[in-house]
């Protein structure tokens, strides 16, 4: 393989290209003007080292693998640009099913295959080889279309190898500061490894707009396009481009006019962001003055400053799988604790609900991979609670750091992805012998244990929520995963984007009866998912009789901003006339209507 350039360095613009705007998934609103970095295009350094005579077998089956998952990469690529309206589509179309047949039973793969057999190569390095001398053979023909071949069969050779090499060795830590990512698919582990200020936006070809990706560029206020299918082409390292991600557009090659046009549009823009700054200190209150709990959704220690800038009264989900997440090992009692205890002590007493291990589904760890398998369905696998119940060390250790850390302030503790009663039973069983494990080596923990709630996001639970009473402290809707397994939505999957629909009555229904059951039962209930952030959905909540919502920071202030303009009594009504309809395009009208005459 040819000698890597280390990373991709932006150069002065150089886009001679046509003007094109590709349309996406708006995943994280604002307007950034900037020059692209296209990840996965770089060469890929190749170990040389053998393998031994008696793991032949084992390296075919990894290259055989590796080229199942290429395959199924390129026709999730296919069948995403297949719902793009555009020339440009059908033309990727044809190349991907190019890509697709060159994978299957070729001489790349076969090539690759005795060159394991014959000289013990590792897959990676066979494939390069093949690679290599059929690049050589076509760019050495006459035919300038065949000689335009030999880009494709390395396109498709890399692909091949990333695969076999891993996710981990994908290097998004090289995009330059201040650049725009371009890539196939961004994953939440990916997002968790850029440097602060090292991206100013982003843009994929897959993706949906409610899956954590979405979530954390919203959270880290990263203006970001997803399920963009025809980006992979037609963007170099380099190119100046322009991303709106409020609308979900890109614009390549973009005009003079583009630039003055986007230019003025970020401006406001940021001039809006700045006027609601002044909303930080202001009371979180309705008009008739009944105060609301405004929290803070975190992945990362990193988005705490956010969190506090924008006048967070606490944090209502720290989403703790991010702290396993790119680790090759499963961070101990100890370290999870330091992490921890950071957190809460820079939160000077404000209450920080830490949420136990959620991985699974789009969020892997890889010191966890084994244990999880990959079932063909991940979404209704082994993830949250039943993840945390099979392998009870993992929760005692969370549970033992979280309880050391709740010395340095109020915490409480939520579990994911509980389905009944039986789950928080044992979870609290396991719990309190932590906590008398923990008395006894003789660390000071509170007397009274942190209250230990259930997260409500799947909908067994919220039909149930009765039941779940006896065993929870208080309740986290989460909206998320209640409208992904209320609807049968895979939130992640570009495909049924605009099928995923919050309003649904069914999922409205779950929600408002939580509410309600835990109000007559006295137990805390909040919302957190993405739902609680935005503004349009403030007076539907309160009107349900929600006092506590916890979001992504840079929505703090817009729903703060909101809420101050509403009045409970009103919101009520409101609430319980939207609750009367069956058609969530109407209830989006109505509550539309509201929010412009309230
Ligand atoms: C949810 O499902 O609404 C939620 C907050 O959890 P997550 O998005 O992490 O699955
Ligand atoms: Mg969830």
């Amino acid at each position: 393989m040819q000698v890597p350039p280390k990373d991709q360095t932006i150069p002065e613009d150089h886009s001679t290209g046509v003007r094109r705007v590709i349309t996406g998934l708006g995943a994280s609103g604002g307007i950034v003007i900037g020059r692209a970095f296209v990840l996965d295009r770089q060469y890929i350094q190749v170990s040389r080292k053998p393998i031994a005579e008696d793991a032949v077998q084992a390296e075919c089956k990894r290259l055989h693998d590796g080229v199942s998952e290429s395959i199924d990469q390129l026709k999730r690529l296919k069948s995403q640009s297949s719902t793009a309206d555009s020339a440009a589509s059908e033309e990727l179309g044809f190349l991907l099913d190019a890509y697709i047949h060159m994978l299957t039973q070729s001489r790349l793969v076969r090539g690759a295959e005795e060159l394991i057999v014959s000289r013990k190569l590792n897959a990676v390095h066979a494939v390069s080889e093949v690679i290599d001398a059929i690049a050589t053979q076509f760019s050495g023909m006459d035919d300038r279309y065949i000689a335009a071949r030999a880009t494709d069969i390395r396109e498709v050779g890399l692909r091949l190898m990333r695969c076999l090499m891993g996710e981990t060795d994908r290097a998004v830590d090289k995009a330059p500061k201040g650049s725009i990512l371009i890539a196939e698919d961004v994953s939440p582990a990916d997002m968790a490894r850029f440097e602060p200020g090292q991206l100013t936006a982003f843009v994929t070809a897959l993706g949906g707009a409610e899956g954590h990706t979405a979530i954390m560029a919203r959270s880290l206020g990263i203006p970001a396009v997803l399920g963009a299918a025809d980006i992979i082409r037609g963007v170099s390292g380099g190119d100046q481009i322009i991303v709106d991600g409020g609308r979900g557009e890109v614009i390549l090659s973009p005009s003079e006019a583009d630039i003055a046009h986007y230019s003025q549009r970020r401006t406001d823009w940021l001039a809006a962001r700045d006027k609601l700054a002044s909303l930080r200190d202001v009371p979180s209150a309705t008009r008739d003055g009944v105060d609301i709990d405004l929290h803070a959704n975190i992945e990362l220690p990193i988005e705490l400053s956010a969190a506090l800038e924008n006048g967070a009264t606490g944090i209502g989900l720290l989403r703790s799988e991010f702290m396993f997440m790119n680790k090759d090992y499963l961070p101990d009692e100890d370290e999870q604790y330091e992490e921890l205890a950071d957190i809460v002590k820079r939160m000077g007493g404000k209450p920080v609900t830490i949420r136990t291990l959620d991985i699974g589904g789009e969020k892997l760890a890889v010191a966890l991979q084994n244990e999880m398998g990959s079932g063909p369905n991940p979404a209704l696998g082994l993830r949250g609670i039943r993840l945390s119940l099979r392998k009870s060390e993992l929760l005692e250790a969370q549970f033992a750091a979280i309880l050391r850390a709740s010395l340095h302030g109020p915490i409480r503790v939520l579990i994911p992805m509980v389905v009944g009663v039986h789950e928080m039973t044992r979870a609290r069983q396991i719990y309190e012998a932590v906590a008398r494990r923990l008395r006894k080596d003789g660390h000071a923990i509170p007397e009274t244990l942190p209250p230990l709630g259930a997260m409500i996001e799947i909908p067994a639970a919220a039909i149930a929520i009765d039941t779940l009473s006896r065993e929870c402290d208080f309740f986290a809707i989460g909206t998320n995963d209640l409208t992904q397994y209320t609807l049968a939505i895979d939130r992640t999957d570009d495909q049924v984007a605009g099928l995923y629909d919050p309003l649904n009555p069914a999922v409205l229904r779950l929600i408002r009866d939580v509410i309600r059951v835990a109000g007559e039962r006295d137990i805390p209930v909040s919302v957190c998912g993405e739902m609680a952030g935005d503004p349009r959905y403030v007076p539907l909540f309160i009107g349900f009789g929600l006092r506590n919502l916890s979001m992504s920071p840079v929505n703090l202030l817009p729903v703060k901003q909101r809420l101050r303009r509403l009045d409970t009594r009103n919101s009520e009504h409101q609430a319980s006339r939207v609750m009367e309809q069956w058609d969530s395009a109407r209830i989006a009208m109505m509550l539309d209507d509201f929010n412009d005459l309230a």
